[in-house]
């Protein structure tokens, strides 16, 4: 059977979370936010508790989780939901990265269109964005500066610890869109500063469609954050809607598995990761890892196998592995890859790249079996 190796595109759910969402959907029927039995009170503490687990993972307050459908919307939020505030105190200058996910790009073009400045930094071929070339831009209109953790397609950790470090001390707002990290690099996002943070339950084994937004208080404040929808009260009045209170529970519970889990979890997804390269050297192929590697992490690698289409590998292999060249999100037709472009890998070496992604419960065995295979009918291809 073929091996499913594109866990950030989306990670298959922990049983044990389904189990958990199964159990809700059997015994928790009802609206969290019904006050008048106690069908929504029973749901409403099935909400809190999955609040807890994800505070505890990301070492919040529960008070600092707010739900949203996932890390797209999170960034929504995150951006659109700040525009009063920069109206008001006239700060409408936003920094952010060439190599964002669509949901931060996309939403900081809007903003473009309401009126503000928008700087967009590009990484150098390390695939990192330098953190100085940030912070020289940073006014003292700037609003807001949004940087992810790390990259979708490269697995590149970013310097947000410098930043968030530096930004501190000043009066902006940092995002940092945490979906490729949460659940994996679980002391460094606990260790750095920032203002805002975006999740998807998915990305660690959790259900799809629910994910969060974090708000560090600062001096008791939350960030001026304000509601891009309209029609209730939900979740701080940031995020109306009805909560999918089993889909939360799935989403605090695969915050529970990550938290006890990550360092294992950690060192099975390096080794896979020397297995695949150890295949790589074999294989006869000439091949380069895009990104600084001493950057990367565990789970990812965005391979340029020389001379070989990726499209045309994609198809020809589907029977053993199921893999991709760039961002799902953008994938219905092949255009190739912004971030590899944005980091001056050269259209050729782009169209012969792939990104590999893997998980906790992928099974080295399986990897190795089927992308000796693979490697094979690379071979046969090149040109
Ligand atoms: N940000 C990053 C870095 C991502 O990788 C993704 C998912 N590919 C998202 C945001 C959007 O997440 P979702 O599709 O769950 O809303």
């Amino acid at each position: 059977m073929s091996v499913y190796l594109d866990y950030n595109a989306s990670a298959p759910i922990d049983l044990r979370v389904l189990e958990t969402m199964v159990e809700v959907y059997k015994n928790n029927i009802g609206n969290a936010d019904s006050r008048t039995h106690s069908f929504g009170e029973n749901a409403r503490a099935v909400v809190e508790h999955a609040r807890r687990q994800v505070a505890h993972l990301f070492g919040v307050s529960t008070s600092e989780v707010y739900f949203t459908s996932g890390a797209t919307e999170s960034n929504n939020i995150a951006i659109q939901g700040l525009r009063e505030y920069g109206e008001k105190s006239k700060k409408r200058h936003i920094i952010t990265t060439a190599i964002e996910h669509k949901a931060v790009l996309e939403t900081v073009k809007y903003m473009a269109y309401q009126g503000y400045e928008v700087e967009i930094i590009a990484p150098d071929l390390s695939g990192r964005v330098n953190e100085n070339a940030i912070l020289n831009k940073v006014r003292d209109d700037t609003l807001l500066v949004s940087v992810m953790h790390v990259n979708n397609e490269t697995g590149i950790i970013q310097p947000v610890k410098e930043l968030g470090e530096e930004l501190y001390r000043r009066d902006v707002f940092f995002h940092v869109d945490a979906t490729q990290s949460s659940g994996k690099l679980v002391e460094e996002i606990r260790g750095f500063k920032y203002n805002i943070l975006s999740f998807s339950a998915h990305k660690l084994m959790g259900p799809q469609g629910v994910g969060g937004l974090i708000l560090r208080t600062k001096s008791y404040k939350r960030p001026p954050i304000k509601a891009i929808i309209f029609g209730g009260e939900q979740e701080g009045g940031i995020r109306p809607g009805t909560i999918p209170v089993a889909l939360t529970a799935g989403c605090g519970k695969a915050c529970e598995i990550a938290e006890n889990e990550y360092k294992e979890n950690n060192i099975h997804v390096r080794a896979i990761r020397e297995q695949i390269i150890a295949e790589l050297n074999n294989s006869g192929i000439d091949y380069h890892i895009n990104g600084d590697q001493e950057y990367c992490i565990g789970n990812t690698l965005n391979v340029c196998l020389a001379g070989v289409s990726s499209e045309a590998l994609m198809i020809l292999t589907k029977q053993y592995c199921g893999l991709s060249n760039g961002s799902a999100c953008t994938s219905k037709i092949y255009s190739p890859s912004y971030v590899l472009a944005a980091m001056g890998v050269s259209m050729a070496q782009i169209d012969n790249s792939i990104r590999i992604s893997w998980g906790p419960d992928t099974q080295a065995d399986h990897v190795i079996e089927n992308f000796r295979n693979f490697l094979k009918i690379a071979k046969g291809i090149r040109s």
